[in-house]
């Protein structure tokens, strides 16, 4: 049996992690490093020169042209926290090695804080993550299929319309045979005008979008992609159809990653979040030793996330 390349590469260990993040002076450096690769840059008017101080433990930039201030975290994703860098890089760790979603009380255990900080801290992260994967697009061969969160069956296919449960999209670029290479996932009602929406914004003209033929499905083509339609029976039967392994190994994955991590009126309000989560983890899944350092990239240049906006639902565009 071939060795599995996500399961055994090495990643990033929690030795090598606390060699390396272990102090809030290496969590600001590589912060500084992520948010200034080629040395500081005025975040108000954009000049170099720069004299710097320290306050309250956190060092300060003042602009030499404007006289504007700032520290590491000021218009980041980590702007205004108390918690200290070790925290929020311990929870990046946490949320970029774990297999699957990690719980806000798991994190609250692991980084010894509030519950509601916990919560905080991972939805301010799941955001950078969300909005990192906002920009993917799939191109030729993509696996197209509709699936639920929550009830019995999360990322299963149980009664297509049922109440109480979050309807998601998901696609899946493959090779041309048909290996899982990027997948998209999207919280939408499965309605013509919902999969043209979900089209325009994932899929690239030149994709070749195979689905089992829901009706709405065909609303691909509006944004120029080819629809092949495969009708199946429907339930266990098409998920054994070899056309659909990809989008099935992909669900199956999406379905473990968040078994009991969530409630289900969770999903109703963070479905997009979650399924970022999940997206966002498996489109990396053969990067597990740098992950962490792109997340922290990714924060870096996420603007600041304020209490009110975590705390809203999706906006659908
Ligand atoms: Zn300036």
């Amino acid at each position: 049996m071939p060795m599995n390349r996500v399961q055994f590469q090495p990643g990033l260990s929690m030795a090598e992690f606390l060699d390396r993040y272990g102090t809030e002076a290496q969590c600001e450096a590589a912060l500084v490093a992520a948010r200034w690769p080629d040395g500081f840059v005025c975040p108000a008017c954009g000049a170099g020169g720069h004299s710097s101080f320290v306050r309250g433990g956190r060092r300060y930039w003042q602009c030499t042209a404007c006289r504007h201030q700032c520290s590491a975290i000021s218009g980041t994703v980590f702007e205004a926290t108390k918690l200290p860098l070790t925290r929020w890089f311990l929870a990046m760790q946490l949320l970029t090695q774990a297999k699957n979603n990690v719980a806000a009380l798991e994190l609250r255990r692991q980084l010894g804080v509030c519950y509601k900080t916990a919560w905080l801290v991972k939805h301010k992260l799941l955001e950078v993550m969300r909005l990192r994967e906002q920009s993917r697009q799939l191109h030729g061969r993509v696996e197209l299929d509709d699936a639920y969160l929550g009830g019995e069956r999360s990322g299963g296919k149980s009664g297509r319309g049922s109440e109480n449960k979050v309807p998601f999209l998901a696609a899946v670029q493959t090779t041309p045979e048909g290996k899982p290479i990027v997948a998209c996932f999207a919280p939408r009602p499965f309605t013509t005008e919902a999969v043209a929406a979900f089209a325009r914004h994932v899929l690239a003209s030149t994709a070749h979008v195979v689905s089992d033929g829901l009706w709405c499905f065909g609303a691909v083509t509006q944004v120029g992609a080819t629809h092949e339609r495969i009708v199946t029976g429907g339930g266990a039967s098409s998920a054994k159809l070899p056309q659909f392994k990809a989008i099935n190994t992909v669900l199956g994955n999406l379905k473990t990653a968040l078994a009991g991590t969530y409630h289900a009126f969770d999903f109703a309000k963070y479905a997009h979040r979650y399924l970022a989560e999940v997206q966002y983890r498996f489109n990396r899944r053969f990067d597990l030793a740098v992950i962490l350092a792109r997340l922290l990239r990714a924060a870096a240049v996420t603007p600041p996330q304020p209490l009110v906006v975590i705390r809203m639902a999706e906006v659908r565009r």
